[in-house]
């Protein structure tokens, strides 16, 4: 299998690492509720056709991305950076096919960080 990092060009599936579903991403704050935290930990959709997830790129340039595809015919649809635009409240949100740098507020964390 063969992932296009967007930054990177196409690359051997072996030079990334599967990180599930994109809601990974989505993770509580640290004082959410025990239900919200339930949910992030235990509960995942399993479809049949579109679902996105989170693959990092290990062996390259570190970039968290979201690859779009089709669990039925295994093809890729897309690929997008994962930005970490809100970052200081645990939230991470992207913009498919935004490759443009991201300014990031003192102290924050990159993208090429794991969440
Ligand atoms: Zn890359």
């Amino acid at each position: 299998m063969r992932l296009t990092c967007p930054l990177c060009g196409d690359r051997d599936r072996r030079e990334f690492h599967y990180y599930g579903a994109e809601v990974y991403a989505d993770r509580p704050d640290a004082g959410a509720a025990l239900d919200a935290w339930d949910d992030y930990l235990h509960l995942r959709d399993n479809p049949a056709g579109e679902t996105r997830d989170l693959w990092y790129h290990e062996i390259g340039c570190s970039a968290w991305i979201v690859v779009t595809r089709d669990t039925v015919s295994h093809r890729i649809l897309q690929t997008a950076l994962l930005t970490a635009r809100q970052r200081q409240v645990g939230k991470f949100v992207y913009q498919e096919g935004d490759l443009r740098e991201v300014p990031a507020k003192p102290g924050a964390a990159t993208g090429g960080e794991r969440p």
